[in-house]
């Protein structure tokens, strides 16, 4: 349940040029698990933005400009050692902002937040740059040269999250931009405001120069996230979201040519073959299914399942979602009702229900809560719109294949192409198979199994660019050929 009066206290608010400034324009913050409001949030205008980007500009200019690595490194550390100190309130937070099961929170998304802060502190200092020893021959005096890349921040960086991991996902663009030296100007999700607001704090704490991080809170269209993304002060974009939104980011960002990284929706599928491991098999949907009431990008909605196994992992699969107990709401009534309008297309697609479908009962406070099933859907054409649009809820469609390329085609039959699954005990065929599918991670007999340093994106509508690793930290910084004659 949440704390209230953790985020009642917490009262979320601005951190512009190192404080918090507070405005007087506010909305509702709702608790996911009883609808109750629990909290406001500062809308932030237009002002407020130009203040943050004048902020992160003048923060360039100044002591923050003139860092080396590895000050901006050893900021990173303390930043960590501070999510670190005050993990608990963290966690809280998260928990009331967002309604997850408290363990996911404890053990996922507030460790990776100070992960992500260690690794890039890591891999920043640890990066090396390049050198071309050049000769042309011919060339007046010695023909020789020298050639070599530095890397320069882009300057003043935007950084737009969603609230499905809000300070995991938040974090993973923050730490390698104040690695590589830019400014900052993140806007989190307006529905998840309290976590990003404690890590103001803590980088209050961890003495980063005034103007190096900005925070400005409120809505996207219309508001704080429009007034960012097209502001002429700002260098570059990084934004996780919708596919439609990251469309709307685009046609603004085009008016100043903004460079964009985008993590954007998915519709991922998994594809389990014969010779899995069955049992593992379903384990694994469960969890890549339901994992965080199907709210994170990288969820399966599509499973694809090889015809002899099919009716027997059907079954196992609608069993064990009937049976799941102790998972969290939807992060919205608006996105609750988005959730079953799903549930109710499907139906009228011709789907049978093997699970779930529609609203739990509770008995308690839950039930003025935004919760829907776990819901497992099968008989689905390709062509239908539960199969094909991100649904973004705790659903999958599971359909059968007869072999690989017929498994392969389907999986590729989508305008997404985030992260995919492969199930099988076929060494060869994991091989086959991973890369031919169009994703840009493919799991095989695992899923959102992470490592920090390995390109994390999609393909197709699922996003621009790479995040994770030096692909963060090349998108981050621009880099300076220098040729010196010898
Ligand atoms: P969303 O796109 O509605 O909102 C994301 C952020 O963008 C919020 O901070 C919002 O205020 C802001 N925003 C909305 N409209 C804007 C506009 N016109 N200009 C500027 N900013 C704007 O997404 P959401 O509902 O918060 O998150 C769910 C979506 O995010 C799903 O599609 C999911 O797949 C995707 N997602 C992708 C990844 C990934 O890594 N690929 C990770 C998490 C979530």
């Amino acid at each position: 349940m949440p704390l209230r009066s953790t985020i009642a206290a917490m009262k979320p608010a601005h951190y512009v040029n190192g404080v918090f400034a507070p405005t007087e324009a506010t909305f509702p913050l709702l608790s996911p698990v009883d609808g109750s409001q629990v909290g406001v949030v500062p809308e932030a205008s237009r002002d407020i933005v130009d203040a943050a980007v004048r902020a992160a500009r003048a923060a360039l200019d100044g002591p923050w400009g003139r860092t080396s690595v590895e000050e901006r490194c050893a900021f990173l550390r303390r930043i960590a050692d501070g999510i670190e100190a005050r993990f608990d309130e963290f966690v809280a937070a998260e928990v009331a902002d967002t309604g997850k099961p408290r363990d996911l929170a404890a053990t996922v998304d507030i460790p990776r937040a100070i992960g992500n802060f260690r690794a890039y502190a890591d891999l920043a200092y640890g990066r090396p740059e390049r050198a071309y020893p050049t000769t042309v021959p011919g060339w007046s005096g010695s023909g020789q040269a020298l050639n070599y890349t530095v890397r320069r921040p882009l300057g003043v960086v935007a950084i737009i999250s969603p609230w499905n991991l809000p300070l995991l996902l938040l974090t993973w663009k923050v730490a390698p931009a104040l690695a590589a030296g830019n400014a900052v100007v993140a806007k989190p999700s307006e529905e998840t405001p309290s976590t990003a607001t404690l890590l103001a704090e803590v980088i209050g704490e961890a003495g980063l120069p005034d103007g190096a991080f900005n925070l400005v809170h409120g809505h996207g269209a219309g508001a704080a996230g429009e007034h960012l993304t097209s502001h002429a002060g700002v260098d570059a974009i990084a934004f996780t979201g919708a596919s439609a939104t990251g469309a709307a980011i685009m046609r603004n960002a085009a008016e100043h040519v903004t460079p964009l990284s985008f993590e954007l929706g998915g519709k991922n599928p998994a594809l389990v073959f014969a010779d899995a491991d069955l049992a593992e098999a379903v384990e694994g949907t469960v969890r890549s299914s339901f994992t965080h009431s199907g709210q994170i990008c990288l969820c399966t909605e599509r499973v694809y399942v090889q015809r002899p196994v099919f009716d027997e992992f059907v079954r196992a699969l609608a069993e064990r979602a009937r049976a799941l107990t102790g998972y969290g709401p939807m992060i919205s009534a608006e996105h609750r009702d988005k959730v079953l309008s799903y549930y109710r297309l499907a139906v009228e697609e011709g789907a049978t229900v093997q699970a779930g479908g529609g609203v739990p009962t509770f008995g308690d406070a839950r039930d003025s809560g935004f919760y829907v099933e776990p819901t497992v859907l099968t008989g689905l054409p390709q062509s239908a719109r539960t199969v094909r649009e991100e649904i973004f809820g705790p659903v999958c469609h599971v359909a059968p294949f007869d072999d690989e390329d017929e498994a392969i085609r389907l999986a590729n039959d989508s305008p997404y192409g985030l992260a995919a699954t492969v199930w099988t005990t076929d060494l060869s065929r994991a091989h086959r198979v991973a890369p031919r599918v169009e994703a840009g991670i493919v799991w095989v007999n695992c899923w959102n199994l992470r490592d920090l340093r390995t390109p994390f994106g999609g393909v197709k509508a699922s996003g621009i660019g790479r995040e994770g690793g030096e692909y963060s930290l090349d998108f981050f910084s621009e880099p300076v050929n220098v040729c010196v004659k010898i």
